[in-house]
């Protein structure tokens, strides 16, 4: 094939045949969790999805991954219930949910019998396209999946995930297009999850895949906007031949999320590529989505926009916000410019994996600790050993060797000729219904619990008992009288600097509920160092500002609950190095320890990390339990 630099210098570029460019709008899944952290509650969605219905698109994504894990984990929301309510206001749309191949909707590849419940309750409940991809491009990973898609009546498109690399030749995109042809998929889909890709490589690759398939397999383009550059991007596939395009509702577009849905219908209107879609049902949908934008407004971060620096340090939007929040959470936000200029070295290490979950958070996660830690792999986390030992997939390029010995051992080598499910616990589905008993209702419950244990207990808990409540939706936007500081008496301050720990931050409160409600608590909505954080606020003594400021209030409640007292560190004590929340204790009180010995897990930025023995010995004391919460001056147990 000739490239497109090639023509160029000959003064002729080939253009693909005209054809009506498919629409598929990604506003209820990709462009929320871009640009509202997955944050929207299914009433907020419905109205949107009613109105989507009417627009002409291909399909509709509002599923997925995020939408799961958030569901359970923020908004005490059943996520099928969400996929059932949005079916049930779209019946002349496809739904299309995104699915992380062998890993499903979570962080981990499953047997295959999970694979096999999960698609068949997800077209039970309403989806019909299934976007499957892997983030370390290993197909054995997307087969089965594509398999029960297909053999029970779903609509498979198979993802080749996009990035740059010096083992990412255009050769390799060639190669993945001919593995995913072998699997029988209905579409490709070619995806650019970071943001990176130039205009002139989207058409070489798009119409080497196009040159590929022919006519047999359609092929579509999905490019986030971090760079600036998607919508040139769209033009180029185009050209190159592409059948369909993603895009997102304007008021959630562009930047961390996609070309706008109106922006591209409208360019491509009354030309031979027209894509059919209704202009006028999209600016009454944009409507809508610009008033959930509103409502929603405190979870917007200053990374959904377009950020240029990504070309060079290639981490997505969602995991640079998450790395922020974690180091913050370590008290080390200085030390942010420091992960960014780790990360590529320990993506380096690990064979340059596109960065999605889950390797997306392996990566981050482990050039977070490689930087608080002080130390290069000083910890390393249960996934990274997972990854080097191959129970992820076959990494793309090759593994640091020095990496490989630590884990390993000398002279290890991994076998990657393993497929990553078969060392899934093949009983999963089996042990979930045991421990959940009564609690289970349903094949879908049991799937919350196999994929999300921890979250899934605690909601299915709380719905056994009539406890779930879905967090009301306030928007913190409510305008505040302004005074400049001392100007007035008897006024607090509402923006001001702090210094802590040496650091020093700007606060502005932006918002705050009216009042204290018995037994609930008041939402602040604080930006701090430019990010809009909720802090929920019990309110113990209220005083008010007189002239000799602050005076003694009366306690709101007498019966306070003693907080865990933090006790000194004594010798033997294990902390944990992140916060995070106990995932598992391997030990009881009593039990000998050998040194480095796990002894506990720690779940943190949805990972779980290994605790390690500091010491030999037995196990004097267990201060935790499953499902508490941590920071890292915590200590977990006594080793004497
Ligand atoms: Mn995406």
């Amino acid at each position: 094939m000739k490239n497109i630099e090639t023509m160029l210098k000959e003064g002729l570029i080939e253009i693909a045949k005209p054809k009506k460019i498919l629409i598929t709008d990604l506003t209820a899944r990709d462009g929320q969790q871009c640009k509202l952290a997955t944050r929207v509650t299914t009433d907020d969605l419905i109205p949107l999805c009613e109105k989507m219905d009417k627009a002409g698109l291909y399909a509709f994504e509002a599923w997925g991954g995020a939408t799961y894990d958030v569901c359970l984990r923020y908004l005490k929301e059943d996520p099928w219930d969400r996929l059932r309510r949005i079916k049930a206001v779209m019946p002349n749309t496809k739904i299309q949910m995104l699915f992380r191949g062998q890993s499903i909707v979570g962080y981990r590849p499953r047997a295959d019998k999970v694979v096999y419940k999960f698609v068949e309750k997800a077209l039970k409940n309403g989806i019909t396209v299934f976007r499957v991809f892997d983030s370390l491009n290993d197909n054995r990973n997307i087969e089965v999946a594509c398999k029960v898609i297909k053999e029970l009546g779903g609509e498979c498109h198979v993802e080749i995930s996009y990035t740059k690399s010096p083992v990412h030749t255009y050769e390799k995109w060639m190669h993945y297009a001919d593995e995913l042809l072998e699997i029988g998929p209905d579409w490709i889909s070619f995806k650019d999850a970071t943001g990176i890709i130039m205009p002139l490589d989207t058409y070489n690759i798009i119409k080497g895949i196009k040159e590929k398939v022919g006519d047999k397999i359609k092929v579509l383009f999905h490019n986030h906007d971090m760079s600036g550059t998607a919508i040139m991007n769209h033009m180029m596939a185009i050209y190159a031949g592409i059948d369909m395009l993603d895009t997102v509702l304007s008021p959630l577009a562009f930047g961390s999320s996609h070309p706008a849905t109106e922006s591209v219908v409208a360019a491509l209107q009354g030309t031979p590529y027209d894509t059919g879609v209704d202009l006028k049902v999209l600016e009454e949908a944009a409507a809508i989505t610009a008033n959930i934008r509103k409502n929603y407004k405190k979870y917007e971060t200053e990374y959904g926009g377009v950020n240029a620096k990504v070309l060079i340090h290639k981490i997505p939007g969602g995991m640079i916000s998450n790395m922020a929040a974690q180091l913050k959470e370590a008290n080390a936000l200085d030390k942010m410019e420091d992960v960014l200029k780790e990360t590529p070295n320990v993506e380096k290490d690990l064979g340059y994996p596109p960065l999605l979950t889950p390797s997306s958070q392996i990566v981050g996660v482990q050039a977070v600790l490689n930087v608080i830690s002080g130390e290069r792999y000083k910890m390393i986390t249960k996934e990274v050993r997972d990854y080097v030992e191959g129970k992820y997939g076959n990494p793309p390029g090759p593994v640091s060797k020095e990496l490989i010995e630590k884990i390993i051992g000398p002279g290890g080598k991994p076998d990657y000729s393993k497929r990553p499910s078969d060392s899934a616990d093949v009983n999963e589905w089996d042990k979930a219904v045991k421990e959940l008993g009564a609690l289970a209702k349903s094949d879908e419950d049991i799937l919350l619990y196999v994929l999300f244990p921890l979250q899934a207990m605690e909601f299915l808990k709380a719905r056994e008992s009539g406890q779930l409540e879905t967090p009301e939706v306030t928007p913190g936007t409510e305008e505040m009288i302004e005074t400049r500081a001392g100007v007035i008496e008897n006024t607090a301050p509402v923006e001001y600097d702090i210094t802590y720990h040496g650091d020093k931050f700007s606060v502005k409160i932006e918002g705050v509920t009216p009042n204290q409600e018995e037994g609930k608590p008041r939402k602040y909505y604080v930006r701090v160092g430019g990010k809009l954080e909720e802090i929920q606020l019990f309110s113990k003594v209220e005083a008010i500002v007189g002239g000799a400021g602050i005076g003694t209030g009366r306690p709101i409640s007498s019966k306070d609950k003693a907080t865990k007292t933090k006790k000194g560190l004594e010798t033997g004590d294990v902390t944990a190095p992140m916060p995070g929340k106990v995932a598992k204790i391997l030990v009881k009180e009593g039990d000998k320890v050998e040194k480095g010995q796990t002894i506990a897990m720690v779940e943190a930025m949805k990972m779980e990390n290994e605790i390690h023995a500091s010491s030999a010995g037995a196990v004097k004391a267990i201060y935790v339990k499953v499902g508490d919460n941590i920071t890292p001056d915590d200590p977990l147990l006594n080793i004497a």
